[in-house]
């Protein structure tokens, strides 16, 4: 559903204002950054894709960046657009054309992996300045030949060329996030000895070359964009002064924008993972901004629009150009400019179902946990269902809320039962975990959304068969409860449940283990480690005192039965909830079967033989199974629908339990 734009109403005014890149007016200031989608080149999601930008441009971004088009064979990969290939070619027009009968403006990302790309899936080796091992594909890139450096300067003009004829907006030259161009700058990917190599002025001539071919190719009026990395966040690499220097000369050599990218995928820093603060660096592109006349671009956990509010309003950026955000609500811009701040369903940088999806090995399609319609708008029409039905949803946790909304969203009449005095399940629990108070932004989402949509909420309550008599369908979304393991001791009064701990129902120990390492087990240690140390404000007024900093004590050690810490977590976050730990000096035991819980601790086996772990608190993660409840209260004749934790709590997480939610209700009626 698309909010319309009543000029004026916005109450933010500096994201309101129109803008300009070169020669390409743009009606206010959010862009919608960059997204691979893992559907791109492949025929049979060109559907898909036009209706993902299409939506989008609905969604009014005043200019959407497509997700990067290599323009070389060598600079791709698996589900990758390359501008060599005609078919791609003619799906990139299609797509361009789509957003423009929206009334939308694109511009092309013009793309070399160089030692990011994966030989596996490009079919040839992985190209480079220099010969230097990456983490991320573990290959080792062949250093580039003169030749092939002119080559594929070259190949970008050539995409540049091919953009313009066919009437893409704009274009955008990925130089930043650790791909070739940004490996050619830094010193650390960049050991030649040649005329691309060495100081500066040799480092950044491949980018700038590629520059002025561009502008050879499509003229003086074109307009360009380049994203320069601000901070490659990797030890020894390109310093602020050369970052500086480097932007200067991108202007100088002409292009339109700067777009400011941060970080590598080697990078050992989170760049938009959910423990990075909200436009926590931005004032990396107030650098590059104090130091051009060009507009600059910021981006990197830019959520909401009263962040991106701030970020122009302080003159830190010209635009923002917030990419998941767009995933999570296709309205971002139109809702921001009409003020309705409430409607927006905001992107909590979880990473579950987009970088995780695309960063799989074979990727997959990108969506959103918290809009899982996104990347898939041509498989579910915003449309009214064929038969409105009364339909029951039985739980107020995150596949409750979804199926609410969606059902209602459909034109049925939803009533929803939850037995707590709140809505929220689990997200109420994830919510306290640091780096993931964004779920209260879910939580507020989907309370605005039924509401909207006349959803009678329940709550308090545990409704017997009668109560579900007068509906046709009823969508189990119970959830699940903890698993409580058959070991010695797990009666004992120190022994709490997470769910427990996480409601405030039991007093905190001082020596806590935590009986297993899986996501959740982490997060409970995450969230105890964290809530021991002073808050930042606490810790600031003892330093400005000159007060020793006191911490309250806490020990806190996490078991795993295996090898495995956090193995459900996804890729994308997993390292980050890893260092976190680390960080807060959480103890990390693995290979320990617990084999009795007693008085003062764990007692287990381990490889080197019996081990007793102290403890004044034993906390179970150990596992989940179905909420049973609701079972005996649904009477024969409804239709019933189990989704989620309830229907099968092995490996549930959010994004699985919305997404069985929305396509349960989307199909309810049909
Ligand atoms: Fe944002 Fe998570 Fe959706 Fe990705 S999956 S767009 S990080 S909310």
């Amino acid at each position: 559903m698309t909010a319309t734009t009543h000029p004026g109403a916005s109450p933010y005014k500096a994201l309101a204002r129109p803008g300009r890149i070169g020669s390409l007016a743009l009606p206010h200031r959010i862009l919608m950054g960059a997204m691979h989608l893992a559907m791109e080149g492949e025929p049979e999601f060109l559907p898909r894709l036009k209706a993902f930008y299409a939506e989008r441009a609905r969604g009014q971004a005043a200019l959407i960046i497509t997700g990067c088009a290599a323009v070389h064979p060598a600079g791709g990969g698996y589900r990758t657009f390359c501008l060599t290939d005609p078919a791609h070619r003619s799906q990139l027009q299609a797509i361009a054309e789509a957003v423009h009968a929206e009334g939308g403006r694109i511009a092309l990302q013009l793309f070399h992996a160089g030692r990011y790309a994966f030989s596996s899936e490009t079919g040839m080796p992985p190209v480079a300045p220099s010969a230097v091992p990456c983490r991320l594909t573990r290959e080792t890139p062949r250093e580039m030949s003169a030749a092939e450096i002119a080559e594929t300067v070259a190949c970008f003009a050539e995409g540049a060329r091919f953009a313009r004829a066919a009437g893409f907006d704009a274009v955008e030259v990925m130089g930043s996030e650790g791909y070739l161009l940004n490996q050619f700058l830094s010193p650390v990917t960049n050991q030649r000895t040649d005329a691309y190599g060495g100081d500066l002025a040799g480092r950044m001539r491949f980018s700038l070359e590629v520059v002025a071919a561009i502008r050879e190719a499509v003229g003086p009026d074109f307009p360009l964009i380049f994203r320069m990395s601000g901070d490659d966040c990797m030890p020894g690499s390109t310093a602020w002064e050369e970052t500086i220097a480097f932007a200067r000369s991108l202007e100088a050599a002409g292009v339109d924008a700067l777009n400011v990218g941060i970080g590598w995928h080697e990078s050992r820093v989170p760049t938009v993972s959910a423990v990075v603060p909200r436009a926590a660096f931005a004032p990396v592109a107030a650098g590059v901004r104090a130091a051009v006349r060009v507009p600059v671009i910021a981006a990197n956990r830019i959520n909401t629009p009263e962040v991106a509010e701030w970020v122009v309003a302080q003159g830190w950026a010209d635009f923002v150009a917030p990419a998941r955000p767009w995933l999570a609500d296709p309205a971002f811009a139109a809702k921001a400019l009409s003020g309705d701040r409430a409607g927006l369903n905001v992107c909590i940088a979880c990473n579950q179902s987009c970088l995780d999806h695309v960063f799989a090995q074979p990727p997959q399609p990108a969506s959103c946990l918290v809009n899982p319609r996104a990347g898939q708008e041509a498989l579910w029409p915003q449309a009214p269902a064929v038969r409105r039905r009364r339909v029951a949803v039985i739980g107020g946790g995150p596949a409750g809320l979804e199926a609410a909304r969606a059902a209602s969203e459909r034109g049925h009449a939803v009533v929803l039962f939850e037995a707590k005095p709140h809505l929220g399940g689990q997200l109420r629990m994830a919510a306290r975990v640091p780096g993931k108070g964004e779920f209260y932004e879910t939580l507020r989402y989907y309370e605005e959304a039924l509401r909207r949509h006349g959803v009678e909420v329940r709550l308090a309550c545990a409704p017997d068969a009668a109560a579900f008599a007068e509906f046709d369908d009823v969508v189990v979304a119970a959830g699940v409860e903890p698993y409580i393991p058959d070991l010695p001791g797990v009666g004992l009064p120190h022994v709490a449940t997470y769910a427990q701990v996480f409601a405030d129902e039991v007093p905190l120990g001082e020596r806590i283990v935590i009986l297993g390492a899986g996501g959740i087990g982490c997060d409970l240690a995450h969230y105890l480690a964290d809530e021991a140390r002073p808050k930042p404000e606490v810790a600031r007024f003892y330093a400005e005192r000159g007060l020793p900093e006191r911490t309250v004590p806490r020990h806190i050690t996490v078991v795993s039965r295996s090898d495995r810490v956090a193995a459900g977590v996804g890729r994308t976050t997993r390292w980050v909830l890893r260092d976190e730990l680390r960080r807060l000096g959480v103890e990390i035991v693995t290979q320990f079967v617990p084999e009795q819980i007693v008085a003062d601790g764990v007692i287990g086996t381990t490889p080197q033989g019996r081990r007793h772990l102290p403890a004044d608190q034993v906390i179970l993660c150990t596992g989940q199974r179905p909420a049973a409840g609701w079972k005996d209260r649904v009477p024969a004749g409804v239709r019933v629908h189990v989704v989620g934790g309830a229907r099968d709590a092995r490996g549930i997480n959010a994004a699985r339990a919305i997404r069985e939610a929305f396509e349960t209700a989307y199909r309810l009626g049909e």
